[in-house]
């Protein structure tokens, strides 16, 4: 029996709304928006210009940098503009808006038919690096970066992330379910590209079925499916390492600098895509959830698509909208239009009516303890939102392990204050922008 983490909690997981409905190709939209910045390190940079034609799946922004990811056009058309728009990853990102010719055709070359044993690892990892792959889960972090890493870091575990532990998301349910064989891939080719014969793939035992599916397909393969008590914030990168290897990412270090990568099941899949179709990441999987959404749906999405686009193909409000968060309820943002694009981090969108939404009024920290309890980062969650109210921001990062802080928003969920202790921290982590973590 595996050992859980320190703290979490148990929020009600509402995920039987969408969980059973098979993912659904939404047909390309008319326009997309395309931030070109989308994932953690350098924003690329557009390779098109305004009146260019471009092709589905075509290189439209990149950086030489080693932390940065390519973006490509998910559809096929003519580039409208290239200016700020409002994102659904930073408040406002450069982008390249394009308008669709309504011929959905692909770039030359694509798709191509690769056999990756075949590949050297110079050639893979070029490969990989090209296909402008991000952290599916949320993260946004350049999976090109995680597969690359020199035997310096002795890489020896690649674990694979199939928590989703966010109350309402599907998306990786739906990919551990439908697109088995492309995660069987996936984990190969990371698994060469990173030297390692270790690899295991974690998924919350709330998800009988797709433990099952995982089993049957890794069968022989010597990865491991592992079923992990279903708690809260399982998914968060740090209690899945602890929880499957028993390591700790120490303070200020990355899960690299304890011989492990972790790759969300939808990056798994879509890494499948890239090296062996040469298909670059130009769509996803998202769950579009709430109690005011007409026809919840598992939705094959293109990137850049708005968020207006999906709720009106998913039959728009059944009943007037009290919030709309992008991703889920516990780390998810609310949002205040729905004129943003969905970036590769989103992995879905809940409309929530005023019955789902908490109204309860903040009052001060009656000093339960509770938060604490519940943090999984072994944080003191009361004291952080205390110092953020009283504008001691760098005491709160020097004393408090302000930074260490995940915002799984575990404390808020279980205060009986109902403290936006979340916001609070988030807060207080900006005015000690330019301290985060290496
Ligand atoms: S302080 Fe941060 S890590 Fe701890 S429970 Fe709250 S949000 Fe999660
Ligand atoms: S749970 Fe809320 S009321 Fe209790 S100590 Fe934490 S912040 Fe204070």
């Amino acid at each position: 029996m595996l050992k859980t983490f320190r703290g979490g909690v148990h929020p009600k997981d509402y995920k039987s709304i969408a969980s059973e409905i098979t993912v659904e190709t939404m047909p390309p939209p008319q326009r997309v928006v395309i931030p070109v910045s989308q994932h953690i390190g350098a924003p690329g940079v557009p390779t098109v210009a305004v009146g260019d034609t471009v092709k589905k799946g075509q290189l439209i922004a990149r950086a030489d940098a080693s932390m940065t990811s390519w973006v490509h056009a998910s559809i096929s058309g003519k580039v409208a503009d290239i200016a700020e728009y409002p994102s659904s990853y930073k408040d406002k990102s450069l982008a390249v808006v394009i308008e669709s010719d309504g011929l959905d055709e692909w770039a030359p070359d694509i798709p191509a038919v690769r056999d990756y044993e075949s590949l050297s690892l110079e050639e893979l990892h070029k490969l990989i690096g090209q296909a402008g792959l991000v952290g599916l889960g949320g993260a946004n972090f350049p999976t090109h970066f995680k597969l690359t890493y020199g035997p310096e870091k002795h890489i020896d575990t690649l674990l694979i992330n199939g928590s989703e532990c966010e109350p309402y998301l599907n998306a990786d349910y739906r990919v551990m379910m439908e697109e088995t064989d492309r995660v069987v891939l996936g984990a190969k080719i990371a698994m060469k590209s990173l030297g390692v014969s270790r690899c295991i793939v974690g998924i919350e035992d709330n998800k009988p079925k797709a433990v099952e599916a995982m089993k049957k397909a890794f069968e022989g393969t010597g990865v491991q499916v592992a079923a992990l008590p279903t708690k809260y914030p399982q998914g968060a990168e740090r209690m899945f390492i602890k929880v499957l290897t028993g390591r700790e990412i120490p303070e200020g270090k990355r899960h690299s600098d304890i011989g492990v990568v972790g790759l969300n099941v939808g990056s798994v899949a879509a890494l499948a895509n890239a090296v062996e179709k040469g298909v670059p990441l130009i769509e996803r999987v998202i769950t579009v959830s709430g109690d005011a959404i007409a026809a919840p749906k598992n939705l094959r999405v293109r990137i850049g698509t708005s968020f207006q686009d999906i709720v009106d193909y998913c039959g728009g409000f059944s009943r007037t909208p009290e919030k709309i968060i992008n991703g889920g309820p516990m780390m998810g943002y609310a949002v205040r239009s729905l004129d943003i694009p969905v970036v590769k981090g989103v992995a879905g969108i809940l409309v929530l009516s005023k019955d789902a939404v908490s109204h309860d009024e903040e009052s001060p920290c009656i000093r339960c303890g509770k938060c604490v309890e519940a943090c999984p980062a072994g944080l003191v969650p009361s004291m952080l939102s205390i110092l953020s109210e009283r504008g001691r921001h760098e005491e709160a990062r020097r004393d408090y392990g302000l930074l260490n802080c995940i915002e799984c928003g575990s404390c808020a969920y279980i205060c009986p204050s109902k403290r936006r202790i979340v916001q609070y921290i988030r807060y207080s982590k900006s005015k000690n922008a330019g301290h985060g973590h290496k």
